[in-house]
């Protein structure tokens, strides 16, 4: 195999992110700093949002929300299997059931008109998940929560900065978490948020993610039991410098999807993205369907002429450890299960150059 020209994605990390991480290296807070209530305070601002509780990882953050919101043994919560699987993981961490509900084939997003019959009188959530950069339709889902009285997490780990009706995402639900792993929008290295307009609820993740301690207690005091996903001051500093140009970061997203949807218009057997209905997207992944069943040798081929790209996503409830413990098996959830085996990212970065968009179009031509 020949090496990777182009990646599928790279942080953008500049000389004011450099200064801030080296400024906490300077000091001797290295935990637990003023960057983190900066990182936290600037953050719900930037989304609209009353509060934020900064933790280690999406993951973590996922995790915490589903502990504090009290699900677990034998709960369900309803999600969609078309997603990364840190967003079922964080309920089979407390023992609840995921229960998916199939996707739009228009933007992968659940599918709002499917959940009322997956609900239950276990059902005590629904985990929306706003995949690749765009939003689930909030005004079905929100609709629906209310009539039967559940609690919305929104998974938007692969959408900050998107907005649905000129509102951010996850600021819709009861809570909604973030993560900045380096292929994201902005980037910690590893880091989440949580962010919810319920002080109560911040109050008790900010505590769980501390071991169960509340601030003001003594440092050897836990009240319940919580874990370490504390965010280090290293990381919070780089997140509130990737914040200040975070808008300068998805425009730059924007500049390179537009020039793909341009360069890949006319091709027969290749979609270029849906964006639905007053939404904007934010563009985590640049995601084309190839519906020729040749998805596979394609992303071989491009691997060849150094361009990586990525089949984004498999359908979770195929995951092996998925299909073992609760048998899932094909065709239980068709569309996504369709999407999954014809879609394909392309290398999406900030920067990405005009000249590597023209060379991946031409590739993907060419095949
Ligand atoms: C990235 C991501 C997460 C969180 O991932 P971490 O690596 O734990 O920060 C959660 N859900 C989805 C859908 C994601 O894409």
């Amino acid at each position: 195999m020949s090496s990777v020209k182009i990646p599928i994605a790279k942080p953008f990390v500049d000389d004011n992110d450099r200064e801030a991480v080296l400024s906490v290296l300077k000091s001797d807070i290295l935990s637990q700093g003023p960057y983190l209530l900066e990182f936290e305070k600037n953050f719900a601002k930037f989304v609209s949002s009353f509060g934020g509780c900064a933790v280690s990882s999406g993951t973590a953050g996922l995790h915490l929300v589903v502990k504090a919101l009290g699900i677990g043994d034998g709960d369900e919560v309803i999600t969609s299997p078309f997603s990364f699987v840190a967003s079922s993981n964080c309920l089979l961490y407390e023992r609840a059931r995921p229960v998916f509900v199939d996707i739009e084939e228009t933007t992968f997003n659940i599918d709002p008109n499917k959940i009322e019959g997956a609900i239950t009188k276990k059902t005590k959530a629904i985990l929306v998940i706003h995949i690749f950069g765009q939003m689930a339709q909030m005004d079905k889902i929100l609709k629906i929560a209310k009539r039967y009285n559940l609690a919305v997490i929104e998974d938007a780990c692969e959408s900050l900065g998107a907005k649905y009706k000129g509102k951010d995402a996850g600021t819709f639900g009861d809570v909604g978490v973030f993560g900045f792993f380096p292929n994201k929008q902005m980037t910690t290295g590893e880091g989440g948020m949580i962010v919810s307009n319920s002080k109560k609820l911040l109050e008790l993740v900010k505590s769980l993610r501390n071991q169960g301690r509340n601030d003001g207690d003594n440092w050897l005091e836990s009240k319940i039991l919580g874990y370490n996903y504390r965010l280090d001051e290293m990381s919070a500093a780089l997140g509130v410098s990737q914040l200040n140009k975070l808008p300068i970061m998805i425009e730059d997203r924007k500049r390179v999807a537009m020039s793909y949807n341009q360069k890949l218009a006319n091709i027969k057997w290749l979609k270029t993205p849906e964006i639905g209905n007053d939404r904007t997207h934010t563009w985590f992944v640049y995601v084309v369907r190839i519906i020729n069943g040749k998805r596979n040798i394609l992303i071989k081929r491009l691997a060849e002429k150094g361009i990586q790209t990525r089949n984004y996503l498999p359908s979770i409830h195929l995951q092996p450890f998925m299909k073992k413990v609760f048998g899932y098996k094909n065709g239980d959830f068709p569309v996504s299960e369709k999407v999954s085996s014809e879609t394909l990212a392309l290398p999406m970065f900030v920067g990405l150059e005009m000249k590597d968009i023209k060379y991946i179009c031409a590739e993907i031509k060419q095949i």
